[in-house]
């Protein structure tokens, strides 16, 4: 099942089961009883809500994210697990906040040295001592990063996994005490992803090394035989695989013609203008030509292949995660390493291989969760350049797999339905909304026509000229042309020779390659591919049935997709003027400015104006490090900018009404299908009118976890909301209450565990809010 980004958490126990076909997972081989105890089972009520308190002191973010809370959960439980999430889902507080809790160090793998200093430095702005060891350190500096973590300070080490097999390292880890390891990318140890890694081999090692130690894997790579593999490789014991929806729910898709691709580029840019913004293109010389062309027309653009030296290259991914360079054109050399996490458009100036490459591609738009734009420059003469390439390719059934993979890319850039539905069931997950409120098509329904009388005469056209053609041949016949061949054959002659009028030569191209998605016309390969007519064109040849087609690329309008402007109202002058205070403070300190602070916490800044420490405090993002580090000097910006602007600030500005959660999806904004966003304050008013949650959800068009989802919001910033008369019966209430006492969790998972399928999530939800408000359990 997939799982939604707004619905309710649900513990994922279900996928394990599905792995029992692999027997050397259970061979028992190797029984671990010796497991880190949960500091959890400990029974006390100090411990209860820390993870959730350690989200908000150490983060600055004040709910988890779907499925965080479970894997959190599993992870104390000294469990082993496989997380499959989406980029920018939030992986790594997964490991990040149980490290804080447990009593030794975690060690993390990960294969990008590149980002591993990124990573420290943004756990080191929030206060939580990490280290890295890897390749860009001298001798002296790993000794001394040894000595520190010997010292017992540092909770996360990052390692690349080349160092594993060292025997001094090794030596090195036996004498820590180790409590977790995490292994990021966790494909790179599977041939079959598109990374794979040899030295994630060596992981294996570790693994029986320290047998007692739990392991949690993590990849935004969902396919099934890369999961398998990574469980078996890991020899995950008896843990779990947890797999959110692969959904991107901030990104807007679209494709348009490339027919005026220079025009297109500009105006997307000229609206994201500052903003960065990844253009992918064919080949290294198209890169650094568009690039040219660009910072001609008043960009500041940047090519990236990897023909560039290796110091170019570091250099131009630098100014761009440093926001020097908002433009990055590239080969897609470009993006392994970067996790910059407010990329807000990404084009792609010519087709891509795969459904696969693009939605990774794409992917690295909007980390952070703010809306974020992803189009498709599309042309059928990029294909047939693709196709050309893909001939080249020497073995035959890799030929025809690179040849099906294109195709449906194809098949997505001239999709007639919603293409975030095909871009998920395309990965195996079913999208169950008609609307999905982000994509061009849901967006613009009109895009559609009655396309039956031009598939007729097409269709026809293939029919009369006996099915021995190409398109090529079918579209002079229809247009009348004088071509030689035409004539030869006497195509001239034929009833259908010159009918079509209203289209173009280039339009019935894209006609016919949607007749063909539509398995109205089938293709025949061969030296010469011909044309013919399958059993359902026959009966739209007859009449029976219309056929929509989508008009064809040239006569689009130039506005499609107009976007969203963001998840909430906020200051754009405002906003501009942190930023640049931001990457001043970056500069200083030597660290990109997102790890200062994300755009969705400039942006909250940017809605409520917060001129106090309480109030800065409660902004998206502050933390308490962060709090004493960055406060003073954003206090003053903003205080100033108030009072040159005349801002009238409302008083007592309930900042959290002002600002929705930081993880919106695009729906609504343009769809005016939904409200703006989560509005806490109206769902505190109507449960306040003793309004159920079924009523609440309802009257809002919400999930019921949403509204939960909220009340848990609401309550975690210590205001009041009414939660009595929805709480369960009150034996249940004795009875949820013991289970909290006793396994003293703010997680879930064991509470829901040890009172089974009577109890549901949201009832313990709802308990622990109740809970929270009377001071019970809760203890900081
Ligand atoms: P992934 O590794 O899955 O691509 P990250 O771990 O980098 O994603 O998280 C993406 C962004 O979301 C980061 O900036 C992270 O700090 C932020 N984030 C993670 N969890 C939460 C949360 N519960 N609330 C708000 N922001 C979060
Ligand atoms: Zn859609």
């Amino acid at each position: 099942m997939a799982i939604g980004l707004e619905c309710t958490m649900t513990f994922l126990e279900e996928i394990w089961p599905e792995v029992k076909g692999l027997p050397v997972l259970y061979s028992g081989r190797r029984q671990r009883t010796d497991r880190t105890p949960s500091p959890f089972n400990v029974n006390t009520t100090d411990r209860i809500l820390q993870p959730l308190d350690l989200l908000m002191s150490r983060f600055g973010y004040d709910r988890f994210w779907p499925l965080q809370e479970e894997i959190i959960g599993n992870v104390l439980a000294g469990r082993d697990g496989l997380a499959l999430m989406p980029t920018g889902g939030g992986k790594s507080l997964c490991y990040q906040l149980p490290a804080l809790i447990f009593p030794g160090v975690t060690l993390v793998v990960s294969p990008l040295i590149a980002l591993m200093k990124d990573q420290v430095d943004a756990l080191n702005a929030n206060g939580i001592p990490a280290r890295f060891i890897n390749s860009s350190l001298s001798g002296g500096g790993i000794e001394q990063v040894q000595r520190e973590v010997r010292g017992g300070v540092v909770k996360l080490l990052y390692v690349a996994p080349e160092r594993l097999p060292g025997p001094g390292f090794r030596r090195f880890l036996m004498d820590l005490e180790l409590s977790l390891i995490a292994v990021d990318e966790a494909h790179c140890i599977s041939e079959w992803g598109h990374e794979f890694r040899p030295d994630y081999r060596n992981l294996v090692d570790l693994r029986r090394d320290f047998p007692a130690v739990p392991v949690i894997a993590l990849t935004a790579t969902a396919t099934e035989r890369v999961r398998d593999d990574i469980i078996a490789q890991l020899e995950l014991q008896q843990g779990r695989v947890f797999r959110s929806s692969f959904n991107r729910a901030n990104l807007n898709y679209s494709v348009r013609p490339k027919a005026d691709s220079w025009d297109e580029l500009v105006s997307l840019l000229e609206k994201h203008r500052g903003q960065p913004s990844i253009i992918y293109c064919f080949s290294r010389q198209e890169t650094e030509d568009l690039a040219r062309r660009l910072n001609g027309a008043g960009f500041t653009a940047a090519p990236y292949h990897a023909g560039l030296d290796a110091v170019t290259r570091r250099r131009t991914q630098d100014n761009f995660i440093r926001d020097r360079v908002p433009i990055i054109v590239a080969t897609i050399a470009f993006g392994m390493g970067i996790n910059k996490p407010d990329v807000r458009l990404v084009v792609h100036y010519s087709t891509p291989k795969s459904v696969e490459g693009y939605y990774q591609e794409t992917g690295r738009a909007g980390r952070d969760g703010l809306p974020s734009e992803c189009v498709l420059l599309f042309s059928l003469a990029d294909r047939v350049r693709q196709d050309y390439f893909v001939g080249q390719i020497r073995d035959e059934s890799e030929r025809r797999n690179a040849r099906e993979k294109l195709d449906r890319m194809v098949d997505y850039a001239q999709l007639p339905t919603c293409r975030r539905r095909y871009l998920l069931e395309y990965f195996g997950e079913r999208w169950e909304e008609d609307n999905c409120g982000g994509c061009d098509v849901c967006l613009e329904p009109d895009r559609e026509f009655d396309g039956t009388e031009i598939a007729q005469k097409v269709l026809s056209a293939v029919v009369k000229t006996e099915e021995r053609f190409g398109a090529n041949h079918v579209i002079n016949v229809l247009v009348g042309s004088r071509d030689k061949k035409v004539l030869r054959f006497g195509h001239d002659q034929i009833s259908v020779y010159g009918i079509v009028k209203d289209f173009t030569r280039e339009q019935l191209k894209e006609i016919i390659a949607q007749l063909r998605a539509k398995g109205l016309l089938e293709r025949n390969e061969g030296e010469l591919p011909t044309l013919s007519v399958s059993v359902g064109g026959w009966e739209v040849l007859r009449g029976r049935g219309k056929v929509k087609l989508v008009k064809p690329t040239e006569d689009a309008r130039p506005s499609r997709g107009a976007l969203h402007e963001g998840m909430a109202q906020y200051d754009k002058g405002l906003f501009e003027e942190l930023r640049v205070l931001r990457r001043r403070l970056a500069e200083e300190k030597n660290v990109p400015p997102y790890v200062v602070f994300g755009d969705v916490s400039l942006r909250h800044m940017a809605a409520a104006y917060p001129r106090s420490r309480e109030e800065f405090a409660r902004i998206h993002g502050v933390g308490e490090a962060k709090l004493d580090e960055y406060g003073p000097e954003f206090v003053e910006v903003i205080q100033g900018y108030v009072e040159a602007n005349d801002v009238e600030v409302p008083a007592n500005a309930d900042l959290l009404r002002l600002f929705p959660s930081g993880r919106e999806s695009n729906r609504g904004v343009d769809g005016g299908d939904r409200p703006l966003g989560p509005t806490y304050e109206t769902t505190r008013e109507m449960l306040e009118q003793g309004l159920s949650l079924d009523e609440v959800a309802k009257e809002r068009g919400l999930a019921r976890g949403t509204v939960i989802g909220h009340m848990e919001r609401i309550a975690a910033k210590g205001m009041a909301v009414d939660v009595n008369h929805l709480l369960p019966e009150p034996w249940k209430m004795r009875e949820i209450e013991e289970a909290f006492k006793e396994c003293g969790g703010g997680l879930l998972g064991p509470v829901k565990e040890r009172l089974g399928d009577g109890f549901d999530y949201d009832e313990l939800k709802l308990a622990r809010i109740h809970f929270r408000q009377l001071g019970k359990f809760y203890t900081t």
